[in-house]
């Protein structure tokens, strides 16, 4: 038997007597117990490389002591507990990537391509399985404004914004990526830290404004967005982009259905796109270590009849 990589394709190709195998590829996004749940059965089914890209902590991590998941005589830490589980994916083969993955795109075949910060690759099928999405930022007016000026999507929402001026209010890698996005239809936009030095570096065409934001004002739309040192700026929009890319951002521009804050899902995990999964808290219900790891099975499963 020999075997080569195909550069094109990305696939592991084997031949033997002729035949060729494809070994299709399997992203899991998060590495939390739905993500590293569901990595135990794809890599046993042996239908696919599986790769856990993750990148933050996972909510078990900050649990001290859990006492109400099956088989432990003792109390486990949630730190524990996790490294069990990722020593056990290790084990059968899974990858585990440290990556903050800002987008997902679809192509015309549908595979599913990675935006991360530092290039992308292509998979047969993903599970969005990065936890309970981020909080907002407790700042004055964005509760209030959320559908009349605050955003949390630039792709999808650029587009009423075109050629008006907007900001994102963020610091890293994810507000960058959601300003270029804008750039291409807004008059100007604006990135605001929120008193947070920025942790990437920023085209000369988008201005920072590093102030602590006061409040974020306007009659029934937004116009603007104060500072607390007695400053403001003009916008017609802001878009909300802290931290890494949350869960619902990550399925609603790519084109899956949400709820909420929730991916919506059906009782295979699976959302409205062919390949696309989702599991554990992000997918709302029950914010537990056995709901996450029930879910991560179970689209595993779906993942495997997917690929078959
Ligand atoms: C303080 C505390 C105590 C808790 N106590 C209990 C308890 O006693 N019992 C119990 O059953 N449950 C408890 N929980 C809840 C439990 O931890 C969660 O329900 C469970 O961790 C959810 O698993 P998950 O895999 O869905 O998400 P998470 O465990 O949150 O994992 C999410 C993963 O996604 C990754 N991620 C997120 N965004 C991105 C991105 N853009 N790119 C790449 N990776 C990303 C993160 O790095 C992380 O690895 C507790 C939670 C907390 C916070």
């Amino acid at each position: 038997m020999c075997y080569n990589r195909n550069k094109k394709s990305n696939y592991l190709i084997f031949q033997k007597n002729e035949r060729v195998i494809h070994i299709k590829k399997a992203l899991i996004i998060g590495a939390g117990p739905a993500g590293i749940s569901a990595s135990l059965y794809l890599a046993r089914s042996n239908k696919a490389d599986v790769t856990v890209v993750f990148s933050g902590k996972s909510a078990l991590e900050k649990a001290e002591k859990i006492e109400n998941y099956f088989g432990f005589a003792q109390p486990v830490s949630g730190k524990e507990l996790l490294e069990n589980g990722i020593a056990g994916a290790k084990r059968l083969g899974v990858k585990f990537v440290e990556e903050e993955i800002i987008g997902l795109q679809l192509s015309p075949d549908f595979k599913y391509e990675t935006i991360t910060p530092h290039g992308s690759e292509t998979y047969d099928t993903v599970l969005i399985a990065t936890g309970a999405n981020r909080t907002t930022p407790k700042i004055k007016g964005i509760k209030e404004f959320e559908g009349r000026g605050i955003s949390y999507c630039a792709v999808c929402d650029s587009f009423f914004y075109k050629g008006k001026p907007v900001a994102v209010i963020g610091s890293g890698e994810y507000a960058l990526h959601e300003a270029m996005t804008l750039i291409n239809t807004a008059s100007s936009v604006t990135i605001l830290t929120n008193g947070e030095e920025m942790k990437t570096a920023v085209p000369d065409n988008i201005p920072i404004i590093k102030d602590k934001i006061l409040e974020i004002s306007g009659e029934n739309k937004v116009s603007r967005v104060i500072f607390e040192n007695g400053e403001s700026l003009d916008t017609a929009g802001v878009f909300i982009a802290i931290g890494t890319a949350g869960s619902t951002d990550l399925a609603r521009k790519i084109g899956a259905e949400t709820d909420g804050n929730k991916i919506f899902v059906d009782k295979n995990m699976s959302t409205n796109l062919p390949g696309l999964y989702a599991a554990g808290d992000c997918t709302g219900g029950l914010l537990q270590v056995s709901k996450a790891v029930a879910d991560g099975a179970a689209a595993a499963m779906s993942m495997i009849s997917f690929l078959k």
